[in-house]
């Protein structure tokens, strides 16, 4: 395991769903995650995953910070996507447009008496939406981490674009880069996007001088899958 930087080229930028950027450890592990449906269901087992349950610890390529035998909080050594900002002067968002209509026959699941004329695309209140989506205007993202690099390699072949509305063909990634750093010392490298800017969510055992360099301490979830509440604790959000 040793300290990376990962490059992901993103020619038309990233819609994101959160304030900062998309977790590495996130898309490894959904990676892993997809490969063992794959294989289960090539094998004709069924596999899917359940909210309710506590989620298996995945076999990332990644260094760890903590203990997962004594400590709640320990996480992978890798950082969010550095969205490297534009400067002050520039920082109109980049908006793009979607439709959105009312599927008729699927709301004919609900009640079979939902007629044509009740929904329309083009008048009354289920008529066809064209909705707005915020995208990150960068063309380069940065991740840094402790880990593997041939295995982080060989996962990142399986992720042509990453963030939000990949289905209809944002986030689109044409080249992925993993450099060894071997410079950046491993606690940077598994906790920040350069020094003194804190690039994860980070327990305050991380950190010994907090509040200087990183986002505010609140309520997050350390480590993936990110949307489940098992890892949810005290932590510093990213400074970006
Ligand atoms: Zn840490």
């Amino acid at each position: 395991m040793i300290a990376l930087q990962i490059t992901a080229t993103t020619p038309h930028g990233v819609v994101l769903s959160r304030p900062w950027g998309v977790a590495l450890d996130g898309l490894l592990a959904s990676v892993l995650w997809h490969r063992r449906k794959w294989a289960a269901r090539a094998a004709g087992e069924n596999f899917t995953y359940q909210h309710s349950q506590t989620p298996e610890t995945l076999d990332l390529p990644l260094a760890r910070c903590g203990d997962p035998e004594h400590e709640a909080d320990w996480h992978w050594m890798a950082t969010f996507a550095d969205l490297h900002p534009h400067p002050q002067d520039a920082t109109e968002p980049d908006i793009r447009w979607r439709s959105s209509r009312t599927d008729r026959t699927r709301l004919q699941h609900l009640s079979p008496v939902i007629g044509s004329q009740a929904v329309s695309d083009s008048t009354g209140r289920y008529q066809r939406r064209i909705v707005p989506v915020m995208a990150h205007p960068a063309t380069r993202l940065t991740w840094r981490a402790v880990g593997d690099p041939d295995r982080i390699r060989d996962l990142l072949t399986d992720l042509p674009s990453i963030g939000k509305h990949r289905g209809v063909g944002e986030g689109l990634v044409t080249h992925w880069e993993v450099s060894e750093t071997p410079d950046v010392p491993d606690w940077v490298a598994g906790h920040e996007h350069e020094p003194g800017v804190l690039g994860r969510t980070a327990p305050p055992r991380c950190l010994d001088h907090p509040g200087r360099g990183t986002g505010p301490l609140g309520a997050a979830t350390v480590r993936p899958p990110y949307l489940h509440p098992a890892s949810r604790t005290t932590a510093y959000h990213p400074a970006r």
